[in-house]
């Protein structure tokens, strides 16, 4: 069955700052050569200074209303709501400029970095996703942008290689290792070494080094923020019982748990299971951070595969691995035709095809809808973070 009932959760200060050395629990740190640590530095104070700054926020606020299309609605997912016998609310993070809330991150890291006076943007994509949003960003600000992209995924991945192109951005092929999201972000890191006077490294989740996890899952706390509010309006309760969000490296789930940290709303992150990181990953270190892993017996860290492109990432985030060792959120997985089923029946019930990601966490759902791990009637949020247009000639392919 379904685990998921927990004991009840006590409201507490969970999802604060990280500590002073840029720590959730045991996880996160600075894992960085001596030149990056210097760099990430500079980006932890620029981003504190922002942050504080009203006319920083004003400015990002009015960006993500006129040119992301936020707030994003609530939506009740009636019909499918009666088929589960649960209450079902999606946060549309799928109807976002881009379609997928990772404009979000982008564009406050964009007007960071315009802040800090650098005039490029170093990213790096698997899929593309966040190739894609960067080069969105980049160009409405102004910003050259310049992303790193593994040749299996340009291959895979053409429409977006092409869109990036189209935006004005640099695609760099990376040739080295399994030449996928791994060494692609190795080698953004790499080339950041080199560039840290003039650009500024725009992660696309929050992972990497400290200040990341921290600045990403703040630039993400919009979705919760606002889900919070529409909560409140729509729920007799205020708060929703469940919160549900698909994890990759947890950015769309830590900005949505970030809002209801102070409630006693339980929290779930869906994992893909070719890709978790922590349902059962290890520690170890990977691209700056100490966190939970996917690796093998001598701590080499294994390939994630998962249909969701955006779930591929063979760990997960710091602050996600410091949540589930406290209990405050639990992390379960999803195969890949547990989401494709999630998929069209999301499709059929609501008329929303959602991205494979997010099709993850409705699966969830669904199963613990179904085998007792969600009581009858709970009121359930969903985070569904991107539209299906990006999978649709997977979807062809697989129906
Ligand atoms: C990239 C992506 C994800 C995974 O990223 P997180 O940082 O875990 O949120 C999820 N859904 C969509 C639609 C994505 O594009």
């Amino acid at each position: 069955m379904t685990q998921v009932r927990q004991a009840p959760v006590p409201a507490s200060k969970t999802m604060g700052e990280p500590t002073a050395r840029g720590r959730f629990g045991e996880y996160g740190g600075r894992y960085a050569p001596e030149s990056l640590v210097e760099a990430c530095r500079e980006v932890d104070e620029a981003f504190r200074e922002a942050w504080a700054d009203p006319g920083f926020r004003g400015e990002l606020a009015e960006l993500l209303a006129l040119h992301a299309g936020r707030p994003t609605p609530l939506t009740p997912a009636r019909r499918l709501s009666e088929e589960l016998g649960v209450r079902l609310y999606l946060k549309r993070e799928d109807l976002t400029h881009t379609g997928s809330h990772k404009i979000n991150n982008v564009l406050g890291q964009a007007l960071l970095a315009t802040r800090m006076g650098r005039r490029r943007l170093i990213a790096e994509t698997g899929a593309g996703q966040h190739g894609v949003a960067t080069a969105t960003a980049a160009a409405l600000l102004g910003l050259e942008a310049t992303v790193f992209m593994g040749e299996r995924d340009i291959e895979r991945q053409e429409l977006n290689v092409f869109r990036m192109r189209m935006l004005g951005a640099e695609v760099v092929p990376v040739t080295t290792g399994s030449r996928t999201l791994k060494d692609a972000t190795s080698q953004a890191m790499r080339h950041w070494v080199g560039a840290t006077g003039d650009s500024h490294y725009c992660v696309g989740s929050v992972v990497g080094p400290d200040p990341y996890p921290w600045m990403v899952r703040e630039f993400q706390r919009v979705i919760g923020e606002e889900a919070r509010a529409q909560c409140a309006a729509a729920l007799a309760a205020g708060v929703p019982e469940y919160v549900v969000a698909c994890v990759g490296g947890g950015s769309n789930a830590a900005g949505t748990f970030a809002g209801f940290a102070d409630t006693t709303a339980r929290f779930v992150g869906v994992e893909a299971d070719g890709g978790a990181g922590a349902a059962r990953g290890s520690l170890g270190v990977l691209h700056g951070c100490r966190s939970l892993f996917l690796q093998d017996g001598d701590g080499q860290i294994v390939e994630a595969h998962s249909i969701a492109a955006g779930l591929d990432y063979p760990g997960v985030g710091p602050e996600h691995a410091h949540l589930r060792d406290l209990g405050r959120a639990r992390y379960d997985t999803v195969s890949d035709g547990e989401a494709v089923g999630a998929a069209v029946r999301l499709a059929r019930t609501e008329g929303i095809v959602p991205a494979l990601e997010s099709a993850h966490a409705l699966a969830w759902v669904i199963r613990a809808a179904g085998d007792g791990g969600l009581p009858a009637g709970a009121t359930v949020l969903m985070t569904l973070s991107g539209r299906g247009d990006k999978d649709i000639s997977t979807l062809k392919e697989l129906l």
